[in-house]
């Protein structure tokens, strides 16, 4: 059984519909993939009409922004009910933070003389409720100005280059006890990829475990042999489901192809086992 717990359609930043990216799961020999889109659950519903019809498990999640210390973390979610009030409440904030920061980089890169416009990223943004940075780099791309998202974030979007800004992020230690109070299993992604550094040491996790932190996503791209093999042993420590993932954006991340990683089906199924929403599996 192959599973794939993390990747993004184009409800975020991915750039398959919802319904193309669990046909390409299938197609890629997956029997289980989770939609995890950024801070948003819209493509829940055509990703489980698509996964019917392929005949695979999709799994409804999402990957919502935190701050923990102030660093940016992603928090994965399985199953939580999206109705639940504060979890709609919070995820609407992030949400109104992210459309309110499209306009500041749009500006800051008019300010850098790029002539982009907040439509250029709209048209990026197509139906996605949750506009963020990797639309403007689709948008930079399209205008010529870089030759890939990559090279957009390194030059213009990360922290400390001309087009960065900051968005509203809910608290990690808020958000891990808020999904479980929406019945869904809270898992931290990718936790020493790209900036999250070290915050999120044995110790950090243990406190996280203590507020309902569920388990950690230890096979990522993002981490080398070395970090998994420790990730691995503190997930054994304190006895913290693994996962893993392939993180795929369709064409918007390279190396990262459906079922580059995948999670152990025991591992799988004791995540199931902790959801208490009742939502569904598609
Ligand atoms: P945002 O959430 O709008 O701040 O954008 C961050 C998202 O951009 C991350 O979750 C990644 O999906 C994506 N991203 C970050 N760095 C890069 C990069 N170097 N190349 C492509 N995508 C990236
Ligand atoms: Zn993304
Ligand atoms: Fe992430
Ligand atoms: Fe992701």
């Amino acid at each position: 059984m192959r599973i794939d717990l993390h990747t993004h359609s184009a409800a975020s930043d991915g750039t398959d519909t919802p319904g193309d990216l669990v046909r390409a799961a299938a197609a890629a020999g997956l029997d289980v993939v989770a939609l995890t889109d950024h801070d948003a659950t819209s493509g829940w519903d055509e990703a489980r009409e698509a996964a019917a019809d392929a005949g695979i498990t999709l799994v409804p999640g999402l990957e919502i922004s935190t701050t923990f210390h102030h660093r940016g973390v992603h928090l994965l979610a399985y199953l939580p009910d999206p109705s639940h009030p504060p979890l709609a409440a919070a995820l609407d904030r992030i949400l109104a933070g992210r459309t309110e920061r499209t306009p500041a980089i749009v500006a800051a890169l008019r300010e850098h003389g790029i002539d982009i416009t907040e439509d250029d990223v709209r048209r990026e943004a197509g139906g996605s409720v949750a506009a963020g940075r990797p639309h403007v780099a689709d948008a930079l791309v399209r205008m010529g100005v870089v030759g890939d998202r990559t090279q957009a974030f390194t030059e213009l979007l990360d922290p400390g280059r001309p087009g960065y800004r900051n968005r509203y992020a809910a608290e990690l230690e808020d958000m891990v006890p808020l999904v479980v109070g929406a019945g869904g299993v809270p898992v931290i992604a990718h936790p020493w990829g790209r900036r999250g550094g070290t915050v999120l040491d044995a110790e950090a996790l243990a406190g996280l475990q203590d507020l309902g932190l569920a388990g950690i996503e230890v096979d990522h791209q993002d981490h080398g042999p070395d970090q998994r093999e420790r990730l691995r042993a503190i997930a054994a420590d304190l006895d913290l489901v693994v996962t893993g993932s392939s993180d795929h954006h369709g064409l918007g991340k390279v190396d990262h192809d459906l079922g580059v990683n995948t999670t152990d089906p025991a591992q799988y199924e004791r995540l199931l086992s902790l959801a208490t929403s009742g939502v569904r599996l598609g």
